[in-house]
């Protein structure tokens, strides 16, 4: 006989779960995330703010919310945010009722953000959601540093304080769930995808 309670548990889309997913910077996370969202329904991505200058081609509401340090520290003494960092001496930060409004629209939501944020999320104990962590990176430092060098947004200082960083990121890979490695698009693509599906599948028992 079929267990009622798991049957209402395993509720598939909606299932009030923030993937989120942390990596390296230049190790393709927001094309990854983009590609899985345009295929994959029922998935919004929670839009961060950042004091951080908006790089050319960047939307702000899309990419990020941009604002002053000044704002900032308003929305920590609000409370608004759920996990707030300094990365590379810009502050970061995710907005806890964006995220709770896109679980009472009945999706999951996608967070991008870096393995400090991830731990501070993980560390919060909280019944309002559950988390799965991805770590997406390249298989080497070389390819992340060509992706950067690229992608041109970046100084030669600015890429080397990235890659640095990033080796220190490596780190944390023990306490994340998943490793997606970003070497081929198409397959992190697939990977990522393969994820939600099947945590949106996972008993869970409250
Ligand atoms: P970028 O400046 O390249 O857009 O982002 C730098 C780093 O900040 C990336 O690792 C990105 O994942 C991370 N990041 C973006 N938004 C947030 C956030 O809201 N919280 C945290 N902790 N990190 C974030």
């Amino acid at each position: 006989m079929l267990n009622r309670s798991i049957l209402t548990q395993r509720r598939g889309i909606g299932s009030r779960i923030a993937f989120v997913v942390c990596g390296p910077s230049g190790a393709g996370k927001n094309s990854v995330i983009e590609r899985v969202m345009q295929i994959l329904p029922g998935l919004a991505f929670s839009v961060s703010y950042t004091t951080r200058t908006r790089r050319v081609g960047e939307i702000a509401g899309r990419d990020y919310h941009y604002i002053s340090c000044q704002e900032f520290d308003h929305l920590v003494a609000q409370k608004e945010l759920i996990e707030h960092v300094t990365y590379l001496g810009d502050r970061y930060g995710t907005s806890f009722p964006q995220v709770m409004e896109v679980f009472g629209q009945g999706k999951d939501v996608i967070l991008n953000i870096d393995v400090n944020g991830a731990r501070l999320l993980r560390n919060r104990e909280s019944t309002d959601f559950s988390s799965v962590y991805v770590f997406l990176t390249t298989s080497s430092l070389d390819i992340l540093k060509e992706r950067l060098q690229e992608r041109g947004t970046e100084n030669e200082t600015q890429i080397n304080a990235r890659l640095e960083l990033s080796i220190q990121e490596m780190k944390a890979l023990p306490s994340f769930d998943y490793l997606v490695l970003n070497d081929t698009f198409n397959i992190a693509v697939d990977e990522l995808r393969s994820i939600i599906i099947a945590e949106r599948a996972r008993i869970r028992i409250a």
